[in-house]
């Protein structure tokens, strides 16, 4: 793995931001340091090989000729470039490992009108945003990550991969989750492409090596109102499958369907969901049409309803939603009172298969999971707690997984092809030739990219 980095020199880098002229820039070392920075730290394996990445400025575009501008004078001056949304990344993907500079995209946040069910927005949107202008034309975005509250759709489709609405829509990667993208190309004369349909995709989890993205087209989801719960079970496994049987009622409108074992309920002090010591935890979010039949599953599978809230009140009370406390919030619901936690990802084949681990691992490994839908079934998927010891015995842990059929989508690698894909994705590389064939782009983070 090697970047070009042979021609940036101080002075390079001094012209590059004089000709900038009034584009939007910083050099504060403190404004770099943080800017440089995303959530790596839950690894403690990439915390230690990330912690010095520092870039040496922050440019901020305004628009796509702003983009267009900044692309031409880093291909000029042979200058690392690594976009940022809101930097929540968990594997480094943000952090510039060549120096060079950060693209903030934060300013350009334009949502445009629900078209046909779909909107058409700038990468920096924030998710939250992209709900709050299209719900009242009765349009929501059909999937979003936990930090659904700081995070720009930019980074979810660079750096995501799916999360609440995923039990009906399944992940980014899924064909039609992405309606299009405008991508901005790094090279003497940038040019700007259109990517539509599945073209798309080529830029989807790329990690920001392949192409600016300036702006995006995703299809929504009908908007419902929902409701907020939280069931608790005395046997987690009873719970697995009380999660399954709701994954998969058909009739029942759904958003949200976690399982967490305890101890990870003890962590959920803020949810004001009373569980009893040793309980299992469900939680879900329901489409307020589908109250009824929900509870009447939680009955017949021995569940008790602990909390329930409609989620517009939830917001409106500044209370922190129940999402954040699924998916990747889960860990960091831990990682605020425990400093030897950290996590995996992985697929279950089936329940029996969660079992087994459970039994293999115990309280070495507290089981987390997530229900979506993938190729129209609904799937285990997991990011289990680990209590870390050492990186030898989590890789051990991620070895026995991948051997009994539970394949480990590494979170503990900043590089691209070693996290889920373990290959690299021919047309995503094959799209880096043609959008930044200096390999400037987030250098260092795609395995495939040799010149
Ligand atoms: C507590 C917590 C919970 C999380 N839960 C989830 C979850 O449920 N599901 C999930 O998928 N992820 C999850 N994540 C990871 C992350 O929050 C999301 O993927 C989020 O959408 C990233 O958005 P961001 O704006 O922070 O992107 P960033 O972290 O800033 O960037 C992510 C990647 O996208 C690239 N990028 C950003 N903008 C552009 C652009 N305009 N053009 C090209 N490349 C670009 C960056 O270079 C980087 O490689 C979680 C993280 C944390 C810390």
């Amino acid at each position: 793995m090697h970047v070009r980095t042979d021609s940036l020199s101080p002075s390079a880098l001094s012209s590059f931001l004089a000709e900038l002229s009034d584009i939007p820039h910083d050099t504060a070392p403190n404004t770099v340091a943080a800017k440089s920075r995303d959530f790596f730290w839950y690894s403690p394996i990439l915390k230690e090989r990330l912690a010095h990445c520092v870039a040496e400025a922050v440019v901020t575009p305004r628009s796509e000729t702003d983009v267009i501008a900044v692309a031409g004078l880093a291909a000029k001056y042979r200058i690392p470039l690594t976009v940022r949304g809101a930097g929540t990344g968990n594997y480094g993907q943000a952090v510039p490992l060549h120096g060079g500079i950060i693209l903030d995209m934060i300013a350009m946040d334009a949502i445009g009108p629900v078209v046909d069910g779909a909107v058409r927005v700038g990468p920096g949107a924030k998710l939250k945003d992209i709900d709050r202008q299209t719900r009242p034309s009765g349009w929501e975005l059909r999937m979003f990550p936990s930090t659904y509250r700081t995070a720009t759709i930019g980074g979810f489709i660079a750096g995501g991969s799916g999360g609440v609405g995923s039990i009906n829509y399944s992940g980014l990667a899924e064909r039609g989750s992405i309606g299009g993208a405008r991508v901005v190309t790094l090279e003497a004369e940038p040019r700007v492409i259109e990517l539509r349909g599945f073209d798309a995709h080529w830029v989807q989890h790329a990690y920001g090596t392949n192409g600016i993205i300036t702006e995006l087209e995703i299809p929504l989801a009908p908007a419902l109102a929902w409701t907020e719960i939280a069931v608790a079970f005395s046997d987690f496994m009873q719970l697995a499958r009380f999660c399954l049987k709701v994954g998969r009622a058909d009739g029942i409108f759904k958003k949200l369907v976690t399982a967490v074992e305890w101890p990870i309920p003890r962590y959920f002090g803020t949810l004001k969901a009373p569980v009893t010591d040793g309980s299992a935890l469900g939680l879900f979010m329901i489409g307020r049409a589908s109250l009824v039949p929900f509870a009447e599953l939680v009955e017949a599978f021995g569940g008790a309803l602990v909390y329930q809230q409609n989620e517009a009140d939830v917001a409106a009370s500044g209370a922190v939603p129940i999402y954040e406390y699924t998916w990747n919030h889960t860990t960091l619901q831990l990682l605020k009172r425990e400093k030897n936690v950290t996590y995996l990802q992985s697929a279950f084949p089936d329940l029996a298969a969660v079992e087994a681990m459970q039994q293999t691992f115990g309280s070495e490994v507290t089981q987390h999971l997530e229900f979506v839908r993938a190729n129209g079934e609904v799937v285990v998927r997991a990011l289990q707690i680990v209590w870390y010891t050492t990186a030898e015995r989590l890789n051990e842990i991620i070895a026995i997984h991948e051997s009994r059929g539970c394949p480990v989508f590494n979170p503990h690698t900043y590089i691209l092809e070693d996290g889920g894909m373990k290959v690299t994705d021919a047309a995503q590389l094959a799209f880096k030739r043609v959008a930044d064939p200096l390999g400037l782009l987030n250098p260092g983070k795609m395995r495939g990219w040799t010149f």
